[in-house]
């Protein structure tokens, strides 16, 4: 069976953070505010995957009340994921996903942000897309107060 999931995340921009996409930091003035490395694309990533098997969210498995899990690389979040996946008898077929930020430009860091989630994820680049777009300066996004992300994933579960 072929399953569908879909994940959206938002963050605010703070001063005195890195910014962290799709695992990589990128250099900023601002950075993504949050209990873990606030990793608005591999959060999305993560909650499409968990939905299509019918899981619980992000939020569930990685509460922002553990201080356990204080900083947590979002990658180690996805490949945590994966483990619960593979536990549940399900594979990822794809992932695609749309970060919708202002600035800067994302463009030249999207092939090491695909290596990265593939290395989580274990599966291979060509199954994992990463496009970017910008809100056109409309809305709190517009205004570079923060950024969100959506994701689909398709998995095949016995
Ligand atoms: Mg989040």
């Amino acid at each position: 069976m072929t399953r569908s999931g879909i994940g959206y995340d938002a963050h605010r921009l703070v001063a005195g953070r890195a910014l962290i996409l799709g695992g990589v930091q990128i250099p900023h003035s601002l950075g993504l505010d949050g209990h873990s490395d606030a990793d608005v694309l591999c959060h999305a990533i993560a909650d499409a995957l968990l939905g299509a098997i019918g899981e619980n969210d992000i939020g569930h498995h990685f509460p922002n009340t553990d201080e356990g899990i204080r900083g947590i690389s979002s990658l180690a979040i996805l490949a945590r994921v994966r483990q619960i996946l593979v536990e549940k008898e399900a594979r990822v077929v794809n992932v695609d996903a749309t970060l919708i930020a202002e600035a800067p430009k994302i463009g030249p860091h999207l092939p090491a942000m695909r290596a990265a989630i593939s290395s989580a994820l274990q599966l291979p680049v060509d199954r994992i897309s990463i496009k970017a777009t910008t809100n056109e300066g409309l809305g709190t996004i517009g205004r570079s107060e923060g950024m969100a992300a959506m994701a689909v994933a398709s998995v095949e579960q016995n």
